[in-house]
């Protein structure tokens, strides 16, 4: 395995301290979303590596909304100082969230063929889980039902994949089950476990000791076990990550 760097240059915040309460609350997907689930599950889209980029763009979202909020929340707290107390009826946000560092870190580890990625960001309430992670809101996927429809055939759901992306879904191109750990930047948030393998239903339930933000675990499929490869996802972050606006780490170092 590879060498330990120094303490000075590793930085990595995934950490296995989460813990599931209490009974799991059982979910149907969405019609649509069971469809393209489906789909996604079965196609023999050869660029599944595109599932990084997409979670990593999430998180990047993630952290882009943190931010803003921050911001919102700064001025009004200067405009309250004058004009008195609730000015804005806005969201709350948690003392910790104004203070931490806005960071991706993702880890790899072949033994257990999990990818994990997690981000600092606004995280999400149960209600966001249900609603972001249960339904097809995002207008590519729509695009690309609709494509289908048009079709007929599936002969050409990869171009359609990798045309529109299908975003959080497209993860179970190269998943058997997903976990996403999730704490809302909000005031008073609780911690939530959300897990799927994609067929038709996915469980929520409360949980201790997750980090502000969101944590995604991948566990692989046995033939898509490349992506616990460290330096194959390293080269999957840096072909995708321009884009990103905070720092990327992969197995506590710098990407
Ligand atoms: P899109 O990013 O186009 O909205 P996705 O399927 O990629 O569609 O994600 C669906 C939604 O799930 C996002 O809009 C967001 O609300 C929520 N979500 C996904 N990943 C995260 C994350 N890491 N942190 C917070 N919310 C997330
Ligand atoms: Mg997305």
């Amino acid at each position: 395995s590879a060498q330990a760097a120094p303490e000075s240059d590793h930085h990595n915040i995934i950490k296995d301290t989460e813990k599931a309460t209490g009974a799991g609350d059982k979910h149907e997907f969405q019609a649509e979303t069971r469809m393209l689930l489906d789909i996604v599950a079965k196609s023999l889209y050869s660029d599944k590596e595109v599932f990084v980029r997409e979670l990593i763009s999430n998180a990047s979202d993630a952290l882009e909304k943190l931010r803003y909020v921050r911001l919102q929340e700064g001025a009004e707290a200067e405009a309250g100082a004058e004009a008195g107390a609730g000015a804005g009826a806005g969201q709350r946000l948690d003392a910790s969230a104004l203070q931490r560092p806005l960071e991706v870190h993702l880890a790899t580890d072949k033994q257990a063929r999990t990818l994990t990625i997690q981000d600092t960001g606004v995280g999400m309430t149960r209600e966001e889980l249900v609603a972001n992670l249960g339904t097809i809101a995002r207008s590519g996927s729509k695009a690309f039902l609709e494509q289908l429809k048009d079709n007929e055939v599936n002969s050409d759901v990869s171009s359609i994949i990798g045309q529109f992306g299908v975003g959080f879904y497209s993860s179970f191109m190269v998943a058997e089950k997903v976990e996403v750990y999730t704490l809302s930047s909000r005031e008073g948030s609780k911690g939530y476990k959300w897990t799927s393998d994609g067929s038709g239903t996915f469980e929520i339930q409360e949980a201790d000791g997750v980090q502000p933000g969101t944590k995604i675990v991948i566990y692989l499929k046995p033939d898509c076990r490349e992506f616990s490869d460290e330096e194959t996802i390293n080269n999957v972050i840096k072909k995708y990550s321009n884009f990103v606006g905070s720092p990327i780490f992969l197995n506590g170092k710098q990407v």
